[in-house]
């Protein structure tokens, strides 16, 4: 494997870290930690100027209004992005990140027209419907319902944990349109619009002082036949394929290595017995051992980007990704606390301390989702042990 870029590469990774570093504002940049962000309207300033540039939707063909990118080039972007401290766009990712590369796959060419424009400009913004009360890791149980009549649907039930559904137009849901047979048969997928007559969507409040996620009750809402994506019943291999895009979006490698920094920075600053925290030799061991997997998931990364651009999927890598990069990063953001000292105290009264400070207790708190978020470890380590390893099923 040959773990070095081609010129080209590198002359873009520079161009896109002198940009970020030119058009950012500081209202967005350093306010994403552990998976947290900017406030919303920013976010969507800051998402105008990607769109703009020209680099939101960087795997796209440019007919579709993408950049064209390799998968070389969208690592490298990737990457730089989370270095320069530039916040998850949370505008984008289930629009352009799973509802786009979903419609162009399966969806039909009106709906392709009709939707992707819109999630581009973020004059649209989407969430996800698929988890409910009852089917979470079990995603196969799910019971909203959507029964046909005449042009429409009739969706019924709850969903919940939609990430950012209080700002967003318009939901992707896994719905009910058949039970009879094997639960994994009868599901559909359908686009629902969150201002139709029968939709009330509520925040969930959360620990880490704002409203992440939301419940969806439908009450008798009417969604047009056109609004449903591929063939009726036929939903659960969507969801299979959009999972993958998801498991891809979680776990951004660049965000760990800004936590590794962000901890260094850190303890050469702050005061232990007397001394710099990074002269501590118990310190310095656990953030040299982070920065050993840290290289290590990097080179993995490298692996799955090699296959990707021969193969045009990252295979199995993406899975061990998921895993390991979110157990190593929610590690680097308890060493990050660590590194704070008593500061990190100040969690319970985040409004009034140091922004850098709220940052981080703000992300060590939001970073405990990301082994649940997109499939928990335990069911990753499932598939894995399945696919990967051929391990009989009990
Ligand atoms: C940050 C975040 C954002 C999210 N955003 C969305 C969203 O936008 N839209 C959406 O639809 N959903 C969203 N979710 C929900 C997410 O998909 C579910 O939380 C996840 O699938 C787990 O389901 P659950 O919460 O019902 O937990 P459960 O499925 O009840 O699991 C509880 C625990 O039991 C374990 N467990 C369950 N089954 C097994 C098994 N067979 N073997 C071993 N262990 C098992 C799990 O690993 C977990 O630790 C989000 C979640 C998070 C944390």
């Amino acid at each position: 494997m040959k773990a070095s870029f081609s010129q080209e590469d590198e002359a873009f990774r520079e161009e896109v870290s002198t940009w970020i570093k030119e058009n950012a504002s500081p209202e967005i940049l350093h306010k994403s930690f552990g998976g947290t962000s900017a406030d919303f309207e920013s976010l969507l300033k800051w998402h105008n100027k990607l769109y703009q540039k020209g680099w939101l939707a960087l795997g796209f063909p440019k007919e579709r209004g993408g950049a064209g990118l390799d998968d070389t080039k969208k690592f490298l972007f990737n990457y730089e992005y989370s270095l320069s401290g530039a916040p998850r766009l949370k505008t984008k990712i289930p629009s352009l990140g799973m509802m786009a590369p979903i419609l162009i796959h399966f969806g039909t060419e009106e709906q392709q027209d009709r939707f992707i424009p819109d999630m581009l400009s973020a004059k649209t913004v989407w969430a996800q419907g698929f988890s409910e009360p009852n089917a979470g890791s079990d995603l196969a149980s799910l019971k909203v319902s959507a029964i046909p009549d005449g042009d429409d649907f009739i969706v019924d039930g709850q969903k919940v944990w939609s990430s950012m559904a209080n700002h967003a137009d318009w939901v992707f849901a896994l719905v009910r349109t058949d039970s009879s047979g094997k639960k994994q048969q009868g599901i559909s997928f359908l686009l629902i619009d969150l201002k139709s007559p029968g939709v009330t969507v509520r925040p969930i409040e959360a620990l880490m002082d704002d409203k992440p996620f939301c419940e969806i009750f439908f009450d008798n809402v009417r969604v047009p036949k056109e609004n449903l994506v591929g063939e009726l019943h036929q939903g659960w291999n969507i969801a299979k394929s959009l999972m993958e895009f998801e498991r891809i979006n979680v776990f951004p490698i660049g965000d760990l290595i800004y936590a590794l920094d962000l901890a260094l920075k850190h303890a050469k600053k702050n005061m232990s017995g007397g001394k710099p925290l990074i002269e501590n030799k118990a310190f310095r061991r656990k953030l040299a051992e982070l920065e050993v997997e840290a290289k290590a998931l990097l080179y993995t990364f490298y692996k799955a980007l090699s296959k990707s651009n021969e193969t045009g999927v990252p295979g199995v890598e993406a899975n061990i990704l998921k895993v390991c990069g979110a157990e190593l990063y929610q590690k680097t953001i308890d060493l990050n606390m660590e590194a704070l000292g008593v500061y990190a105290q100040s969690w319970y009264n985040l409004e009034e301390c140091d922004d850098i400070v709220h940052q981080i207790t703000k992300g060590w708190l939001c970073a405990r989702s990301m082994t649940i978020g997109g499939g928990s470890s335990e069911i990753q380590r499932t598939i894995i042990a399945l696919q990967v390893l051929g391990l009989p099923r009990k």
